[in-house]
């Protein structure tokens, strides 16, 4: 068995971007606001980690800062501001937002050149039709770190247990654009173990700690684990029960240090491709 290091893939390709960025920034800036509605803590400290990497890569990072008592009319404005401000080429919105704004009417007010989380209508439209622009930052490090190591796609069975409009169908949709012929599994799937045993990839995207056992997994399998867990002392753990599966597959993605690392990385690649693009 052989770890796919997140950690690794996500380091070289940071340096990648910091290059990149050192030659735009002699001339030039490239923006990434951030908006965080409210308090809540997770949300707090994902937002931290997002400012922090482009601190480390070299991208001018803005916070707007909001109260849990925004109103529409006001989140609507802060959205527009960034949306006409040309020294801001990508903007996130940190969800979840306060219950009661809509997440989606927010999320498409981010004009579509600037939604480098990919969760806009338009750029999940491009995803699926094959031609992919912003692709949401997770699944595209995924499909970063199986191709680093080179897993060949093309033809094999994939399975992708959950199907979140964040992490699920966006991975199926991308591994059937590499030529998978993709099973897509959630909470309903009957006989899941059989389905997740006939994975030559076998992405699992559920959110249950240590779910995945290895009479789920086929021989020589490649596991992806996409699931952030605490187990029962509270340790951070994924989808996959890993020492329980490890000697049956070929490539694991660790939790810590697999998958997790990516998802910032690519909010990285996906802003200075959003400056490139504009
Ligand atoms: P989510 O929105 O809660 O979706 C979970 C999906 O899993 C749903 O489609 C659900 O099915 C399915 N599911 C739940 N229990 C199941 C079961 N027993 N059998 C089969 N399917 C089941 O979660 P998410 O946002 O996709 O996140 C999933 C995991 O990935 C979480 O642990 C999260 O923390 C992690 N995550 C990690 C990163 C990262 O950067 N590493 C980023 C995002 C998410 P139904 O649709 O039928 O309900």
């Amino acid at each position: 068995m052989q770890i796919l290091d997140g950690k690794l893939v996500a380091a070289k390709t940071r340096e990648q971007l910091r290059k990149e960025l050192e030659e735009i920034n002699a001339i030039d800036k490239v923006g990434l606001a951030v908006i965080l509605v409210g308090d809540d803590p997770a949300s707090k400290v994902y937002v931290r980690n997002k400012i922090n990497a482009c601190a480390e890569v070299g991208i001018k990072s803005t916070l707007v800062a909001l109260p849990g008592d925004t109103t529409e009319e006001e989140l609507y404005a802060a959205i527009d501001k960034l949306n006409k401000d040309d020294s801001v080429h990508g903007i996130i919105l940190q969800l979840p937002i306060p219950k009661h704004l809509d997440e989606y009417k927010f999320v498409n007010a981010i004009d579509e050149s600037k939604d480098v989380d990919g969760n806009g209508y338009e750029q999940k439209g491009k995803l699926w039709v094959g031609k992919p622009e912003f692709i949401p930052c997770t699944p595209s490090g995924v499909m970063r770190i199986l191709d680093f190591y080179n897993i060949p796609l093309e033809g094999k069975n994939a399975v992708v247990v959950g199907r979140s409009n964040l992490v699920g169908k966006p991975l199926a949709q991308l591994l059937m654009n590499r030529n998978c012929t993709v099973t897509i599994c959630h909470s309903r799937t009957k006989d899941l173990d059989k389905v997740c045993a006939s994975a030559d990839v076998l992405c699992v995207a559920i959110g249950k700690a240590k779910f995945v056992t290895k009479n789920m997994v086929k021989d020589g399998a490649v596991v992806v684990d996409v699931g952030m867990d605490r187990d029962e002392n509270g340790k951070l753990c994924g989808d996959v029960d890993f020492e329980d599966v490890k000697e049956k597959c070929s490539y694991i993605t660790p939790v810590p240090g697999g998958v997790g690392p990516m998802t910032v990385t690519m909010l990285m690649d996906n802003t200075v491709k959003a400056y490139k693009n504009r």
